[in-house]
Protein backbone atom coordinates (compact mmCIF):
# COMPACT_ATOMS: atom_id res chain seq x y z
CA UNK A 1 0.00 0.00 0.00
CA UNK A 2 2.79 2.57 0.59
CA UNK A 3 4.39 1.80 -2.43
CA UNK A 4 2.55 4.18 -4.12
CA UNK A 5 2.09 6.79 -1.24
CA UNK A 6 2.57 10.52 -2.09
CA UNK A 7 5.10 11.44 0.29
CA UNK A 8 4.61 15.39 0.27
CA UNK A 9 0.95 14.92 0.22
CA UNK A 10 0.72 13.09 3.22
CA UNK A 11 3.03 15.84 4.39
CA UNK A 12 1.20 18.83 3.95
CA UNK A 13 -1.97 16.69 5.16
CA UNK A 14 -0.28 15.73 9.00
CA UNK A 15 1.45 19.45 8.61
CA UNK A 16 4.93 17.80 9.97
CA UNK A 17 7.70 15.83 8.14
CA UNK A 18 8.03 12.22 10.08
CA UNK A 19 11.80 12.01 9.87
CA UNK A 20 13.82 8.48 10.77
CA UNK A 21 16.83 9.57 12.52
CA UNK A 22 19.91 8.32 14.76
CA UNK A 23 19.39 8.38 18.29
CA UNK A 24 23.17 6.92 19.22
CA UNK A 25 25.50 8.80 16.88
CA UNK A 26 27.29 11.89 17.85
CA UNK A 27 27.38 14.67 15.62
CA UNK A 28 24.83 12.89 13.11
CA UNK A 29 22.10 11.93 15.48
CA UNK A 30 22.13 12.24 19.19
CA UNK A 31 19.73 12.20 21.61
CA UNK A 32 20.44 14.10 25.07
CA UNK A 33 19.12 11.90 27.69
CA UNK A 34 18.48 14.92 30.44
CA UNK A 35 16.99 17.50 27.92
CA UNK A 36 15.52 15.00 25.84
CA UNK A 37 16.74 16.64 22.68
CA UNK A 38 17.98 15.11 19.52
CA UNK A 39 20.80 17.05 17.67
CA UNK A 40 23.09 16.66 14.70
CA UNK A 41 24.35 16.92 11.10
CA UNK A 42 21.18 14.95 10.27
CA UNK A 43 18.81 16.54 12.64
CA UNK A 44 19.15 19.99 11.16
CA UNK A 45 18.79 18.34 7.46
CA UNK A 46 15.10 17.01 8.45
CA UNK A 47 14.66 20.60 10.15
CA UNK A 48 15.73 22.30 6.72
CA UNK A 49 13.36 19.66 4.97
CA UNK A 50 10.50 20.76 7.23
CA UNK A 51 11.22 24.58 6.07
CA UNK A 52 11.41 23.13 2.41
CA UNK A 53 7.87 21.44 3.00
CA UNK A 54 5.96 23.68 5.27
CA UNK A 55 7.25 26.86 5.62
CA UNK A 56 8.48 26.09 9.47
CA UNK A 57 11.91 24.17 10.56
CA UNK A 58 10.08 23.04 13.79
CA UNK A 59 7.43 21.45 12.10
CA UNK A 60 9.34 17.99 11.99
CA UNK A 61 8.49 14.54 14.12
CA UNK A 62 11.84 13.08 15.24
CA UNK A 63 11.34 8.76 15.17
CA UNK A 64 14.48 6.94 15.93
CA UNK A 65 16.01 4.01 13.47
CA UNK A 66 18.75 2.08 13.68
CA UNK A 67 21.01 0.54 10.22
CA UNK A 68 18.59 -2.44 10.86
CA UNK A 69 14.95 -1.13 11.11
CA UNK A 70 15.49 2.14 8.79
CA UNK A 71 14.24 0.82 5.72
CA UNK A 72 12.00 -1.26 7.39
CA UNK A 73 10.18 1.48 8.75
CA UNK A 74 9.96 3.66 5.71
CA UNK A 75 8.54 0.98 3.32
CA UNK A 76 5.99 0.35 5.75
CA UNK A 77 5.21 3.88 6.23
CA UNK A 78 6.09 4.99 9.84
CA UNK A 79 8.52 7.59 8.80
CA UNK A 80 8.81 9.60 5.31
CA UNK A 81 12.37 9.71 4.92
CA UNK A 82 15.40 8.13 6.30
CA UNK A 83 18.35 10.62 7.21
CA UNK A 84 20.52 8.42 8.98
CA UNK A 85 24.30 8.37 8.48
CA UNK A 86 22.89 5.67 5.46
CA UNK A 87 25.43 5.02 2.56
CA UNK A 88 23.95 5.06 -1.15
CA UNK A 89 24.81 1.50 -2.00
CA UNK A 90 23.28 -0.79 -5.15
CA UNK A 91 21.65 -3.33 -2.95
CA UNK A 92 20.00 -0.63 -1.12
CA UNK A 93 18.69 1.12 -4.24
CA UNK A 94 16.66 -2.16 -4.96
CA UNK A 95 15.10 -1.10 -1.73
CA UNK A 96 14.63 2.93 -1.92
CA UNK A 97 15.42 5.73 -3.53
CA UNK A 98 18.42 8.13 -2.63
CA UNK A 99 18.50 11.84 -2.69
CA UNK A 100 22.27 13.18 -4.16
CA UNK A 101 25.05 12.69 -1.32
CA UNK A 102 24.62 14.94 1.03
CA UNK A 103 27.92 13.52 3.18
CA UNK A 104 30.99 11.65 2.24
CA UNK A 105 32.59 9.43 5.17
CA UNK A 106 34.56 6.40 5.08
CA UNK A 107 35.00 3.20 7.05
CA UNK A 108 37.98 3.26 9.63
CA UNK A 109 38.97 1.78 12.66
CA UNK A 110 38.50 2.99 16.44
CA UNK A 111 40.62 1.57 19.04
CA UNK A 112 41.73 2.36 22.84
CA UNK A 113 44.71 4.54 22.55
CA UNK A 114 47.91 2.29 22.81
CA UNK A 115 46.62 -0.44 21.03
CA UNK A 116 48.90 -2.95 18.88
CA UNK A 117 46.19 -2.32 16.01
CA UNK A 118 47.36 0.21 13.24
CA UNK A 119 44.79 -0.37 10.64
CA UNK A 120 42.62 -3.02 8.50
CA UNK A 121 46.44 -4.83 8.15
CA UNK A 122 46.83 -5.69 11.87
CA UNK A 123 43.12 -7.19 11.55
CA UNK A 124 43.66 -11.43 11.48
CA UNK A 125 42.05 -14.64 13.31
CA UNK A 126 43.36 -13.52 16.63
CA UNK A 127 41.69 -10.42 16.48
CA UNK A 128 37.61 -9.23 17.49
CA UNK A 129 35.62 -5.86 15.84
CA UNK A 130 33.00 -4.78 16.84
CA UNK A 131 30.03 -3.40 14.69
CA UNK A 132 26.63 -2.26 14.20
CA UNK A 133 24.16 -5.09 12.46
CA UNK A 134 22.39 -3.70 9.31
CA UNK A 135 25.63 -1.37 8.51
CA UNK A 136 27.49 -1.43 5.15
CA UNK A 137 30.74 -1.77 7.90
CA UNK A 138 29.62 -5.39 8.65
CA UNK A 139 29.84 -6.32 5.16
CA UNK A 140 32.77 -4.57 4.14
CA UNK A 141 34.79 -5.78 7.43
CA UNK A 142 34.33 -9.48 6.48
CA UNK A 143 35.19 -8.77 3.03
CA UNK A 144 38.15 -6.75 3.76
CA UNK A 145 39.50 -8.54 7.07
CA UNK A 146 38.12 -11.87 6.69
CA UNK A 147 39.55 -13.53 9.07
CA UNK A 148 38.50 -11.28 12.13
CA UNK A 149 36.12 -12.37 14.07
CA UNK A 150 33.16 -9.95 14.09
CA UNK A 151 30.86 -9.05 16.88
CA UNK A 152 27.32 -7.52 16.21
CA UNK A 153 25.50 -5.09 17.68
CA UNK A 154 21.91 -2.89 17.33
CA UNK A 155 23.68 0.10 17.75
CA UNK A 156 26.25 2.19 18.09
CA UNK A 157 25.49 3.43 21.83
CA UNK A 158 25.94 -0.68 22.34
CA UNK A 159 28.84 -1.06 19.94
CA UNK A 160 30.44 1.27 21.77
CA UNK A 161 30.20 -0.07 25.05
CA UNK A 162 31.40 -3.15 24.49
CA UNK A 163 34.81 -1.44 23.11
CA UNK A 164 35.20 0.14 26.94
CA UNK A 165 34.60 -3.04 28.55
CA UNK A 166 37.29 -4.98 26.31
CA UNK A 167 34.51 -7.41 23.94
CA UNK A 168 36.79 -6.48 21.27
CA UNK A 169 40.09 -5.01 20.06
CA UNK A 170 38.50 -2.60 17.52
CA UNK A 171 34.64 -0.91 16.65
CA UNK A 172 34.82 -0.13 12.59
CA UNK A 173 31.99 2.33 11.56
CA UNK A 174 32.35 5.14 9.22
CA UNK A 175 35.49 8.11 10.02
CA UNK A 176 32.21 10.54 10.86
CA UNK A 177 30.53 8.33 13.46
CA UNK A 178 33.85 7.45 14.97
CA UNK A 179 34.89 11.13 15.47
CA UNK A 180 32.25 11.63 17.26
CA UNK A 181 33.10 8.98 19.61
CA UNK A 182 36.81 10.02 20.08
CA UNK A 183 34.99 13.44 21.27
CA UNK A 184 32.85 11.54 23.56
CA UNK A 185 35.92 9.46 25.11
CA UNK A 186 39.43 10.71 23.97
CA UNK A 187 40.47 7.45 25.25
CA UNK A 188 40.14 5.77 21.79
CA UNK A 189 41.19 7.41 18.47
CA UNK A 190 40.87 6.10 15.18
CA UNK A 191 44.13 3.96 12.86
CA UNK A 192 44.94 3.43 9.54
CA UNK A 193 43.78 4.95 6.27
CA UNK A 194 39.64 4.80 5.38
CA UNK A 195 39.46 1.42 3.23
CA UNK A 196 35.69 1.89 1.72
CA UNK A 197 33.67 5.28 0.00
CA UNK A 198 30.67 5.91 2.01
CA UNK A 199 28.57 8.52 0.32
CA UNK A 200 25.72 9.36 2.49
CA UNK A 201 21.87 9.87 0.79
CA UNK A 202 18.64 10.61 2.17
CA UNK A 203 16.19 7.27 1.09
CA UNK A 204 13.11 8.14 -0.21
CA UNK A 205 10.26 5.00 -0.73
CA UNK A 206 10.81 3.88 -4.03
CA UNK A 207 9.29 5.63 -7.13
CA UNK A 208 8.37 8.70 -4.87
CA UNK A 209 10.25 11.16 -7.57
CA UNK A 210 8.46 14.24 -6.33
CA UNK A 211 10.28 13.33 -2.84
CA UNK A 212 13.38 13.10 -4.21
CA UNK A 213 13.48 15.92 -6.21
CA UNK A 214 12.24 18.41 -3.68
CA UNK A 215 15.13 16.53 -1.57
CA UNK A 216 17.38 17.89 -4.21
CA UNK A 217 16.30 20.70 -4.72
CA UNK A 218 16.93 21.59 -0.77
CA UNK A 219 20.25 20.45 -0.91
CA UNK A 220 21.11 22.59 -3.86
CA UNK A 221 19.31 25.34 -2.10
CA UNK A 222 21.29 25.01 0.63
CA UNK A 223 24.68 24.90 -1.09
CA UNK A 224 24.16 27.88 -2.87
CA UNK A 225 22.91 30.26 0.11
CA UNK A 226 26.03 28.80 2.23
CA UNK A 227 23.55 27.18 4.42
CA UNK A 228 25.28 23.33 3.73
CA UNK A 229 28.57 24.68 4.48
CA UNK A 230 27.72 26.26 7.77
CA UNK A 231 25.96 23.05 8.77
CA UNK A 232 29.44 21.41 7.75
CA UNK A 233 31.22 23.17 9.77
CA UNK A 234 28.82 23.52 12.75
CA UNK A 235 29.21 19.71 12.81
CA UNK A 236 32.48 18.45 11.75
CA UNK A 237 34.25 21.64 12.35
CA UNK A 238 36.22 22.18 9.19
CA UNK A 239 34.86 22.81 5.83
CA UNK A 240 33.15 21.04 3.35
CA UNK A 241 35.96 19.21 1.02
CA UNK A 242 35.27 20.75 -2.04
CA UNK A 243 33.71 17.94 -3.59
CA UNK A 244 30.64 18.27 -1.58
N1 LIG B 1 27.11 4.51 6.59
C1 LIG B 1 27.10 3.14 6.98
C2 LIG B 1 25.79 2.46 6.64
O1 LIG B 1 24.94 3.03 6.07
C3 LIG B 1 27.41 2.99 8.47
C4 LIG B 1 26.61 3.90 9.36
C5 LIG B 1 25.29 3.28 9.79
O2 LIG B 1 25.28 2.12 10.22
O3 LIG B 1 24.29 3.98 9.72
O4 LIG B 1 25.60 1.31 6.92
Amino acid sequence: ASENMDTIAAIKERGKVIAGVKYDTRLFGLKDPISGNVEGFDIDMAKALAKKILGDETKVELKEVTSKTRTPLLQNGEIDIIIATMTITEDRMKEVDFSDVYFNAGQSLLVAKGSPITGIESLNADTTVLAVKGSTSVTNIKEKAPDAKVLEFENYQEAFTALKANKGDALTTDNSILLGMMQDDPNYEMVGDIFTDEPYGMAIRKGDQQMVDTVNEMLQEMKDSGEYDELYEKWLGTSPPSAE
